[in-house]
């Protein structure tokens, strides 16, 4: 029997998934602790900072397994994998545990780590850091992503804030015309994470949704997909939804 532990955040749900190329889709998260970035606007610091360390469990891949199942009424779905960088933990038992019971898993990470269980994942979502986080992308790591996660669906998903992350963004998917593309608007407004009911800046995310739809339709970046935080619509910065 494997003795591998995994670093768990929060496991919630179900609920849907607020973003990218699973937008709608019902899911139970996995948050997974601990990352190997450091973003400007990171809006999961309770996952990353190790000042939540003490917040996080140590857990098998049968006992998040039986949580998931525990949430889902025993009833297949998606899992998201999310983090932190969830690509820094030992997920592979998980993911082979969780679709011999029929679930699906989901996964999403900057896209710095590759690990050979990317091939399990139904959707795979990479999503390279752009400048205005400070975090640099590397492209070879990148590669190495998505060469591991092989015939696996593997899409891009860029937070976009300025001009220079949409040309970063247009830069890095001109690399992989082959991978759909997701583009979405930035959250200025990151939650102190002991704060859940930190007001959001929805005027400024609306603000932002519709400059970056109009500069991708002038631009006619017509393989790209613009789609809000639909979670951040709904229910602010709430943690655990
Ligand atoms: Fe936060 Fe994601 Fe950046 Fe890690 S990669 S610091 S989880 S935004």
């Amino acid at each position: 029997m494997s003795a591998e532990v995994i670093r768990v955040s929060e496991i919630f749900g179900p609920t849907i998934q607020g973003e990218g190329a699973l937008i709608g889709q019902p899911t139970v998260f996995v948050r997974t602790g601990g990352c190997d970035y450091r973003c400007s606007w990171c809006d999961t610091l309770h996952a990353v900072d190790s000042e939540y360390r003490h917040t996080w469990a140590l857990m098998t891949a049968a006992a998040i397994m039986d949580r998931v199942a525990e949430l889902s009424g025993d009833s297949p779905l998606m899992v998201s994998l999310s983090g932190g960088n969830p690509a820094i933990q030992p997920l592979g038992e998980l993911i082979g545990m969780g679709r011999g019971r029929g679930y699906q898993f989901g996964l999403e990470t900057q896209g710095s780590i590759a690990r050979d269980w990317f091939a399990d994942l139904s959707v795979l979502t990479l999503s390279p850091k752009p400048p205005s986080s400070d975090m640099v992308c590397d492209p070879a790591a990148l590669d190495a992503c998505i060469a591991a996660a092989g015939d696996a669906r593997t899409v891009l998903k860029f937070v976009v804030f300025d001009d220079r992350d949409y040309d970063f963004a247009r830069e890095v998917a001109g690399r992989y015309p082959t991978l759909p593309v997701y583009l979405q608007p930035g959250n200025h407004t990151p939650p102190p994470p002991d704060d859940e009911d930190a007001a959001v800046d929805m005027t400024g995310i609306m603000e932002r949704m519709r400059w970056l739809v109009d500069k991708t339709v002038a631009d006619q970046w017509f393989a790209a997909t613009v789609l809000p935080q639909l979670h951040v619509l709904l229910w602010g910065n709430l943690r655990g939804v």
